[in-house]
């Protein structure tokens, strides 16, 4: 069996050795040492060009990641090759505990805290009422509902968003454009775990921010064009929001000029919420190589037609 991995450097060697340990009948080249040959499967961190004529060739691609937005630029991915993509592999633990630590850190208010110590006060406030610090979180598939049922269990009124109707215990699901008015208003944290596609690109505009309660805070852990940063920036400004933790952007490296990076009340972290870990993520796409060489089912199968 002939592996491609297109990884990029400095981890493609580490993930090479992985791959060999974990399916010692395959041979496992990295692109572009035999970029030519015919391969049984390609396992690629998002596609490019260059490599399409390969992907076209192989049994199934998987990526190295949850997301599949970037394949669409690739026209030549033939609607006969399944696209795998990772589910978990270590992913949603990682975005429970982004989304636990800003959800905890607006709702005890510790930036409040923080600067009433660099201004030297004791300044303690009354406790604020936990039922009504609505959580919501919009996309309920692998990784939102590890983090619905991770905000449920930390006591928060938790609801959660997707396209079809989904039942997750303790947690208040909604669907449908009529679901996400209905819910919003509830919300004083919204954490966004949906991926991005047709139909949810621009979703976080001017209108849906102006759903969410004044003060309400704004997470966003999936994709950068999910959100309108302008119609983000204007309901900061205004006051209606209090603030927004960013892990993702409409151009990644955020440029230097980007007015996210100095305001005051905007966090951002590197799209680093949920990172592909290289010991799961191996494990389960060998999983399911083994299976799909045995003519059995597997899970993960990109839907082209919703693009997720
Ligand atoms: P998933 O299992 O496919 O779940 C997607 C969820 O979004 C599902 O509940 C789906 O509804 C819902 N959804 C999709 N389109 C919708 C629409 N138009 N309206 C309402 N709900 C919609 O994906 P996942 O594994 O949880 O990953 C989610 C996203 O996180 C990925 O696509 C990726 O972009 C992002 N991500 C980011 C990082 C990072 O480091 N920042 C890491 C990993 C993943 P149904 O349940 O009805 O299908």
């Amino acid at each position: 069996m002939d592996i491609l991995l297109h990884i990029p450097d400095p981890a493609a060697e580490a993930w090479r050795v992985a791959f060999a340990r974990a399916l010692p009948e395959a041979a496992v080249a990295l692109w572009p040492e035999r970029s030519d040959a015919r391969f049984d499967y390609a396992i690629v961190v998002g596609p490019t060009v260059e490599h399409a004529a390969a992907l076209g060739r192989v049994k199934a691609v998987f990526n190295l990641g949850a997301g599949v937005n970037a394949f669409w630029r690739i026209p030549e991915l033939p609607p006969g090759v399944p696209l795998i993509r990772l589910e978990d592999a270590g992913m949603a633990e990682q975005m429970a505990e982004y989304a636990a630590y800003a959800t905890l850190r607006a709702f005890r208010e510790f930036a409040y805290y923080a600067a009433e110590q660099r201004a030297g006060r004791w300044s303690p406030r009354e406790r604020r009422d936990k039922a009504a610090f609505g959580v919501g979180v919009l996309g309920l598939g692998v990784l939102g509902t590890r983090v619905a049922a991770a905000l449920r269990d930390l006591g928060f009124p938790v609801s959660g968003w997707s396209r079809s109707a989904k039942a997750v215990a303790g947690v208040r699901a909604f669907s449908g454009a009529d679901g996400l008015a209905a819910m919003l208003p509830d919300c004083r944290m919204l954490i966004v775990l949906l991926p991005l596609t047709p139909a949810t690109t621009g979703l976080l505009d001017r209108r849906t921010l102006g759903m969410l309660p004044g003060g309400a805070m704004l997470v966003n852990l999936a994709r950068g064009a999910l959100l309108v940063e302008t119609d983000l920036l204007e309901m900061l400004d205004r006051g209606h929001l209090a603030g927004a933790m960013l892990d993702v952007f409409a151009k990644e490296p955020l440029p230097r000029d980007h007015p996210f990076w100095h305001h005051p009340k905007i966090e951002i972290t590197p799209h680093v919420s949920g990172l592909t870990q290289i010991e799961p993520s191996v494990a389960q796409i060998a999983g399911k190589i083994r299976a799909l060489e045995r003519g059995l089912a597997v899970t993960g199968i990109v839907d082209r037609e919703r693009r997720y």
